[in-house]
């Protein structure tokens, strides 16, 4: 039997998808992404890429800090409800509340990747890897893609030749480990990304070396400036990095990078523990096989405007993979929303129940 809407991906427009078909009565099924190491690597697990950092300080409803201190100060006294507790959100968390949330409605969850769509047809079919408990084949009336971006590399052969030894894209996620404590790390990168990271990972390095390609960062004000105010960070501007340097022994790895000045081409290796990416990101589109108008950075076209509707009738898109501009996790949760109330509206116009 045809599922009523499948939601792929499980980041903050997925779950919002889910919360909303779920109340809706759509019973949704939400296919998560597998955990695997190469979607460790690649930066695609599921829950996505707000759970790869740590506190969020832009979700409304969220405020840094004490979350219980802040509701009883926050809010007038007879709206005060006492049983609050705790701190300010972290991503994972916040995730993780999502994905409670839509099952608490009844969400049901499989925790693979989507490895093939024949959307040439309805319903619609979708199939799974086959991880340990065997591949799947899913037919489903109507189909919400929240597969969300990865974040990109340079594509330089010694970024992965030291992936995982000293290289990363993630400093939430990698740059606690001892081999970067009280080392100088290179971040490249002149985005709000780059800004996080470089930031972030001051609290371990002892040394951060931004590097980026241009005289000026294209990160918002409050993030540069803070950047800009840290004594443990020296930009290295009009720079590129020519090539990651290290030791193919994990005990080693990364030791250091080879960067030149766009000014006067001149080189300089500089000594690193640690390399991290932070130069943007690439839609988690591949598996639809060119079955759904992309982009030419292929993101899905939202064919409609203020609709969720893609170039299938009754294939829907939220979130990041269609969204190149915002790429905020409030905005990612709202189009999740408008994505299931499309859904759900275009199955009651063909009146399928
Ligand atoms: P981004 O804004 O697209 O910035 C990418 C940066 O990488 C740019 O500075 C770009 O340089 C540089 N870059 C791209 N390709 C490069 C290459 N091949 N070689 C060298 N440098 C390269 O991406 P992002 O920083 O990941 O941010 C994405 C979105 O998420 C933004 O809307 C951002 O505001 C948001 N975000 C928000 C927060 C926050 O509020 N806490 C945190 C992270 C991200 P150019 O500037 O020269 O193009």
């Amino acid at each position: 039997m045809s599922e009523r809407v499948v939601i792929i991906g499980s980041g903050p427009a997925g779950w919002a998808a889910a919360i909303y078909a779920a109340r809706a009565n759509l019973k949704p099924l939400v296919i998560e992404g597998a955990i695997t190491e190469a979607n460790r690597i690649q930066g695609t697990l599921p829950l996505g890429q707000l759970a790869l950092t740590s506190e969020v300080e832009n979700y409304p409803g969220f405020p840094t800090g004490d979350l219980a201190a802040y509701v009883k100060t926050g809010v007038s006294p007879e709206r005060y409800l006492p049983e609050h507790t705790g701190h300010g959100i972290t991503g994972p968390e916040l995730l993780e509340l999502m994905r409670q949330q839509a099952t608490n409605f009844g969400t049901r969850i499989i925790t693979h990747d989507v490895v093939d769509v024949d959307f040439s047809k309805h319903p619609f079919k979708m199939k799974t890897d086959d991880g340990a408990d065997g591949g799947q084949e899913i037919e489903a009336l109507a189909v919400i893609i929240a597969t969300g971006a990865r974040a990109n590399y340079l594509g330089l052969p010694s970024e992965d030749r030291f992936k995982n030894n000293g290289v990363s894209a993630c400093a939430v996620c990698d740059g606690a480990l001892p081999r970067f404590r009280n080392k100088p790390l290179v971040v490249v990168g002149g985005g709000d990304s780059a800004m996080e990271e470089a930031t972030y990972l001051t609290h371990f390095a002892s040394q951060v070396y931004l590097v980026h390609r241009r005289d000026s960062f294209r990160a918002s004000k409050i993030m540069s400036d803070r950047v800009l105010a840290n004594p443990k960070i020296t930009v290295k501007w009009n720079s590129v990095v020519e090539e990651v340097l290290g030791d193919d022994n994990p005990r080693v790895g990364v030791t250091g990078v080879r960067i030149k000045s766009l000014k006067d081409n001149q080189v300089e290796e500089v000594p690193a523990a640690g390399y991290f990416a932070a130069i943007g990101h690439t839609p988690n589109t591949d598996f639809l096989k060119g079955q759904l108008k992309l982009t030419d950075k292929k993101y899905i076209v939202w064919t409609t405007p203020q609709r969720t509707y893609t170039s299938i009738d009754g294939v829907f898109a939220s979130g990041d993979v269609a969204d190149d501009y915002y790429r905020q996790a409030i905005t990612a949760a709202g189009t999740g929303c408008m994505a299931a109330l499309d859904a759900e509206r275009w199955l009651a116009a063909k009146n399928f129940h």
